[in-house]
C-alpha cells in the first residue's frame, strides 16, 4: 500500500505533465472506484487548467482554474502512469511491471502537455473527488487530519501534547491520523526502530509530567523526518530511472531496516538482537526487542 513518501513521489512524477496544462479530455471508464464518481466528474474537469499539484497526507490535490480541487487517493493498489506523445508512437516501448492489464485503467486525463495520465487500480480502493476549494475545510475526507509530518507545525512539543493523555501504545498513536497525518504501518515501524523506542511503550511517555516533550519525543520526530526524507529522496531517484523505461509511478522497492524482516539480525551496530514480529491493533509490528525500549 502506498504511504506518504510514495504519494509524494507520484506527485513529483506527475507534476511536469500536469501543472500548467489543461485537461483536454477526461475519461472515467466505470461508474465507481471505492466510491461512485460524481455525476459531473468529467464535466468539471474538461477544459480546466491544473494550476498546481499538491499533497495533503496521502491525498494528491490538483488545483483547477475553475476553483475546484481534484482530490485523488491511491488506495491499496492504485498507480499512475504517464504516457507521452512520443511514447505512443513507439510500439512495444511500454511494458507494465505492476499491472499488465489495461482493464484496470479506470481514469485517463488527456493533457494539453501531450501526456495521457492514466490511473490504474486493480483492487479499486482508490478514489477521486472534486471539491470546491472554499469547501475544503468542511470536507469529511480531510477533516480531522493532523499535521503533516514534514510540515513546520509538527515538532516534539506538538507530538508530546497530542500524546500526553493517550492510554494507547506509541505505535497506535503514530498510526492515528489526528496525531500526525499520512504515516502508515511501514514507516511507523521504521521510525520507532530508528528512534530506538518500543512500539509497546505508552504514548503518554512522550510528555513529561508538566506536559513538555520528553527526550523520546525529540528522538522520534527526528527519526520520522529522516525516514520520510530518505524515502522521498530514494523515490526521486527511482523516478528518474523509472521514467526512462515505462512511465509508471508509485511503486518502488525501498529497503527497510525492520519492516518485513522477521528473524533477521538487527541492523543496529553492536546490537546483536533479532527482528521480531507481533500483531498490534490488527497490524504486523516489526521491531528489535533488544534495542527498542
Ligand atoms: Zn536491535
Amino acid at each position: 500500500m502506498p504511504e506518504l513518501p510514495e504519494v509524494e513521489t507520484v506527485r513529483r512524477g506527475l507534476q511536469p505533465s500536469m501543472e500548467g496544462a489543461k485537461i483536454l479530455k477526461a475519461e472515467a471508464r466505470r461508474k465507481d472506484l471505492r466510491f461512485p464518481f460524481q455525476k459531473d466528474f468529467v464535466a468539471r474537469l474538461e477544459g480546466q487548467t491544473v494550476a498546481g499539484l499538491g499533497r495533503r497526507a496521502k491525498y494528491l490535490m490538483a488545483d483547477l482554474t475553475s476553483g475546484d480541487v481534484l482530490l485523488m487517493h491511491l488506495g491499496m493498489s492504485g498507480s499512475f502512469r504517464v504516457l507521452k506523445d512520443d511514447d505512443r508512437n513507439a510500439p512495444g516501448h511500454f511494458h507494465y511491471e505492476r499491472n499488465q492489464d489495461r482493464a484496470h485503467d479506470h481514469v485517463i486525463f488527456h493533457m494539453s502537455s501531450g501526456a495521457a495520465i492514466i490511473f490504474n487500480d486493480p483492487r479499486r480502493f482508490g478514489y477521486m473527488k472534486i471539491i470546491p476549494r472554499n469547501a475544503l475545510e468542511d470536507e469529511p475526507l480531510l477533516k480531522g487530519l493532523g499535521p503533516e509530518p514534514l510540515g513546520n507545525e509538527f515538532d516534539a512539543a506538538m507530538l508530546a501534547r497530542s500524546c500526553a493523555n493517550k492510554k494507547t501504545s506509541l505505535k497506535a498513536a503514530l498510526l492515528d491520523q489526528r496525531v500526525v497525518a499520512g504515516l502508515g504501518n511501514i514507516y511507523v515501524c521504521e521510525a520507532l526502530f530508528r528512534a530506538r523506542l518500543s512500539p509497546r511503550r505508552l504514548a503518554a511517555t512522550l510528555a513529561t509530567k508538566k506536559g513538555e516533550p520528553a527526550e523520546y519525543a525529540r528522538r522520534l520526530v527526528t527519526a520520522i523526518h529522516d525516514i520520510l526524507n530518505q524515502a522521498i529522496k530514494a523515490g526521486g531517484s527511482s523516478l528518474r530511472d523509472h521514467r526512462q523505461t515505462n512511465g509508471e509511478l508509485g511503486y518502488f522497492q525501498h529497503s527497510f531496516r525492520v519492516y518485513d524482516r522477521e528473524g533477521e539480525k538487527c541492523p543496529a551496530p553492536g546490537c546483536g538482537g533479532t527482528i521480531k514480529r507481533f500483531t498490534q491493533n490488527g497490524r504486523s509490528t516489526f521491531w528489535c526487542p533488544k534495542c527498542q525500549k
